[in-house]
């Protein structure tokens, strides 16, 4: 078959003959063309195409075409899980394509058999509830060929995949009895063989980490890369080549090694007794290290010199104790199956300790979080993952597409290259599919105070209020901090529409209620709303209620301020203004799906009126009718709702 972009997607093409809902649309020749153009010479390109380009397959088609292995690495596993089940196949059906793919996922993602093994002979079931999930898993596992979590009959989010799924570094590799028939050496052997291979951002930066580290990939050589959402990449790099250390993962550690210390003794008669006592006073050191934070606020810089201090006084002592540790399980290194693996972790451990509390790599910043459970976490994160990407991930691929809404800033991609560290690439900007003015209007009150003021939040809770009930819930609003969240709550709640707020409930169930709940309004913050598609008039108001920049007291972002202005540049000008400007374009995405969604993006914050950098933002939306009272506001949106029920 003629796989030419123009051909599969022109007027007369096989898609139009075979899809009853086929749409010709040149934007997406245009945009396949360019996709076309970049893998076959060979090139890095930054294409920005709105919702409704029908990028899928018209990313697909080209690679195809190519004959290359082609990498797919999506921003979410409901993005992957998309692909995989519905686009692909479409293509394969109604095209008649034959071609080999895989949907690659994270190694937590799968049945790990010799876990599930365990499980059988030992109590390790996390809760009463497990007992019946376990039976349910039992008869799945004997049927499942892919062994993959989210196929089962047993919710992947269940507590009891912990038990029975196993990370990247306890995996016995080729030393395990289930080698063979393990579902992630399947997996790898179906990925040696297909065209198309299907990931996440997590587990490709997850892998390339792994590689920088120690020349180890899961996937097979591959030529092509295609990010989708690639508005994330920086931001996923950044955290997958951070090094952390967590109360949480040491204490499962450590009850990983006393189960080991214990079978060591019983089954093997082994003497354990200064291994044992050295796991105790390691244990005994990192509480106590942990103890020195609980006074400390939630999320704390090292550099900060009391933490400095407090880290070092005790990085001495608790190397020397996790030596003694390690000197001690020598002796029994190769006397049980999991002994190795163990030993290899609790090095890596001690040595992610030690670089996590000298803290005097410049490269990196350094911070200390309390989790929702009150138990700490100390990280490292790179100021600037290019250098890495440059030297590591570019100069490796044939070629390189990165896509998303939300790539330019003012008709150029400079921010996310250089974040990136992509010298050279042909970049192109796709005009918007939807026809905004007659969809949507952007609302803006200038009666509110700005977000300074001390009754900011007060005001915006009661315009909330007033904008839900003129658009009769059906609402997002996407707050900037937790403390306003509570206080739109409270406001809220003594209005009569279902109220659906972050941290309740999980994600998904939360977007269940709010697409089966009709005038549902959703508070959220910033974090939320990111890969979140609704369409129809299920979603038809997005409330921000301030300009969406990040925190400047967070860690990550107070090191990147001080490293921006270390090399005389504008920390607010190149780095949090185009953040900003990107996470409201993203906002207005959530609202306009399809050519028949309408609603209104309300936007809080009277500083996009009345200061210059204002003016950023506006540029960078889509014309659209920008109204500031009320009424107008009833009225337009009054007139959007009937066009679109005429439709329906
Ligand atoms: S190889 Fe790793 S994932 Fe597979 S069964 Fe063994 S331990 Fe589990």
């Amino acid at each position: 078959m003629n796989l030419n972009p123009e051909v599969i997607f022109g007027p007369k093409g096989p898609l139009s003959k075979k899809l009853p809902y086929f749409e010709y649309r040149p934007s997406q020749v245009e945009y396949s063309q360019a996709v076309r153009d970049i893998i076959t010479k060979g090139k890095i390109g930054l294409l920005e195409a709105q919702t409704g380009t029908g990028k899928t397959l018209a990313y697909m088609i080209p690679s195809l075409e190519s004959g290359k292995r082609v990498m797919i690495s999506t921003g979410t596993k409901a993005l992957q899980e998309q692909l995989y089940h519905k686009d692909i196949p479409l293509l394969q059906k109604k095209l008649g394509l034959q071609f080999s793919h895989v949907l690659m996922k994270g190694r937590m993602n799968y049945l790990c058999l010799l876990k599930h093994e365990r499980a059988q002979i030992e109590p390790v079931l996390p809760d009463k509830n497990s007992v019946s999930d376990f039976e349910e898993i039992q008869s799945w596992v004997a049927e499942t060929e892919t062994g993959d979590i989210a196929d089962s009959p047993v919710a992947d989010d269940a507590p009891i995949w912990k038990a029975l799924t196993i990370s990247a570094d306890a995996c016995l590799g080729s030393k395990c009895r289930f080698f063979n028939p393990c579902f992630i050496t399947k997996l790898k052997q179906r990925a040696e063989d297909a065209q198309i291979l299907i990931v996440n951002h997590h587990l490709f930066f997850a892998d390339l980490s792994l590689q920088i580290m120690n020349g180890y990939s899961i996937f097979p050589p591959y030529d092509v890369v295609i990010f989708d959402e690639a508005h994330q990449l920086a931001e996923i790099a950044t955290h997958n080549l951070s090094l952390g250390f967590s109360e949480r993962g040491f204490r499962e550690l450590f009850s990983e090694l006393s189960r080991e210390l214990q079978i060591l003794r019983t089954r093997e008669k082994q003497n354990v007794e200064d291994a044992q006592n050295w796991a105790h006073k390691v244990g005994e050191s990192v509480s106590k290290l942990f103890d020195r934070f609980t006074t400390m606020p939630q999320k704390v810089r090292y550099d900060e010199r009391a933490i400095a201090d407090l880290a070092q006084n005790n990085a001495m002592v608790l190397n020397e104790r996790f030596n003694r540790l390690l000197q001690s399980l020598l002796n029994f290194v190769d006397k049980t199956e999991d002994m190795p693996q163990l030993y290899r972790r609790l090095s890596a451990a001690q040595s992610s300790l030690a670089f996590l509390l000298q803290g005097s790599d410049d490269a990196y910043v350094y911070w200390a979080e309390r989790n929702d459970t009150r138990e700490w976490s100390l990280q490292a994160s790179p100021l600037d993952v290019s250098g890495a990407l440059k030297k590591s991930l570019w100069p490796n691929l044939q070629a390189a597409v990165l896509t998303s809404a939300t790539l330019f800033i003012d008709d150029n991609s400079k921010k996310v290259k250089e974040e990136l560290g992509i010298e050279q690439s042909s970049d192109k900007k796709f005009p918007y599919n939807f026809d905004y003015p007659a969809q949507a209007c952007l609302y803006i009150p200038k009666h509110l105070p700005e977000p300074t003021a001390p009754n900011f939040a007060e005001s915006a809770g009661a315009e909330i209020c007033k904008l839900v009930q003129v658009t009769e819930g059906g609402t997002f609003v996407l707050c900037t901090s937790f403390s306003n969240m509570r206080i739109y709550e409270r406001f809220l709640s003594a209005l009569d529409y279902p109220l659906l707020v972050q941290g309740t409930r999980s994600k998904q169930t939360l977007l269940k209620s709010f697409l089966k709940n009709r005038g549902s309004v959703l508070l959220a913050t910033m974090s939320f709303w990111q890969g979140i598609d609704i369409q129809g008039d299920a979603l038809v108001s997005v409330i921000v209620d301030k300009l969406p920049f990040a925190v400047p007291s967070d860690p990550l972002m107070e090191a990147r301020i001080q490293y921006l202005r270390k090399q005389d540049r504008d920390p607010f000008m190149d780095y949090q203004l185009p953040g900003a400007v990107m996470m409201l374009k993203q906002g207005l995405g959530r609202l306009i799906r399809t050519s028949v969604d309408y609603g209104v993006l309300a936007v809080l914050d009277r500083r996009i009126l009345t200061k210059m950098y204002g003016k950023a933002f506006l540029r960078n939306l889509p014309a659209m009718p920008l109204l500031h009272k009320l009424d107008e506001l009833r009225e337009a949106f009054g007139e959007r709702r009937e066009k679109f029920l005429q439709y329906h």
